[in-house]
């Protein structure tokens, strides 16, 4: 079996990155792997755990790294459990701090997987606000939309499953600067971690959505060629 090769996505709240790496994950073969969904998911049930990463999560502010650490290794586990031939993740959300950079780095050292490359999605801050304060959710199957940029048919309800839209309790004004700051405090020094390492590429993210999916997956092919010169199962 072809050693696993995981893809980073990161790119500030805003930027699409949940959006695109929906998008660019099946044409690449790769499973999309989004922190923040795990977090909302676990969220759903009332227990210590989903309380505790709730206090976090509500005011924007960064789950501890251990704990977020914790929730993802279950996470891949759970995906070569149930299907051991997967090629690999497109993560997004993860890392976002440097301790979450070197304990990924040590987690897939240890499990002889590698990091193929990481893609920064870049967008002005002024967009990123427009685009949060903006934003509605479908808190049943996920989807995102956009009060005026991409609103639902009906208003208020998803075009997809039907249900209620609502904004996310971390969208408020007050969170949307917390997050964005802390985007600039911590996680955009990562980028510089791996440009040294050679892995990164940056794509403008402030432009139509087509035309980011396109630019991501033709700058992420390349990459995902194994070192033979053999092309991972890749669909387009
Ligand atoms: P997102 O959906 O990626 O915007 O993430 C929503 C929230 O989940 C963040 O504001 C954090 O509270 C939490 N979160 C997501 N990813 C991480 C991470 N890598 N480390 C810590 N907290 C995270």
């Amino acid at each position: 079996m072809a050693e696993r090769r995981h893809v980073l996505i990161i790119g500030p709240q805003g930027s699409g990155k949940g959006t695109q790496a929906a998008r660019v994950a099946p044409a690449l073969g790769l499973v999309h792997v989004a922190m923040g969904d795990l977090f909302r998911s676990l969220m759903q049930h009332d227990t210590p755990l989903a309380r505790e990463v709730r206090s976090y999560y509500d005011r924007g502010a960064l789950v501890p790294d251990e704990l977020t650490l914790r929730v993802l290794l279950a996470h891949l586990d759970e995906l070569a459990e149930r299907d051991g031939a997967y090629q690999g993740t497109l993560l997004d959300g993860f890392p976002r701090t440097r301790a979450q950079a070197e304990a990924l780095d040590r987690v897939l050292a240890e499990r002889h997987e590698q990091i193929a490359a990481v893609v920064e999605l870049a967008v002005p801050r002024t967009v990123l606000i427009e685009r949060l304060s903006g934003r509605l959710i479908c808190p049943q199957c996920g989807a995102v939309y956009h009060r005026v940029f991409a609103p639902p048919q009906v208003p208020g309800r998803c075009d997809r499953c039907g249900g209620e839209l609502i904004q996310r309790s971390d969208d408020t004004p007050e969170a949307i600067a917390r997050r964005l700051d802390l985007y600039e405090e911590q996680t955009a020094p990562l980028l510089e971690y791996y440009r040294q390492r050679g892995l990164l590429l940056t794509v403008n993210g402030d432009q139509p959505i087509e035309q980011v999916t396109h630019e991501l997956i033709a700058a992420l092919r390349p990459r995902l060629e194994d070192s033979h010169g053999n092309h991972a199962e890749i669909t387009s």
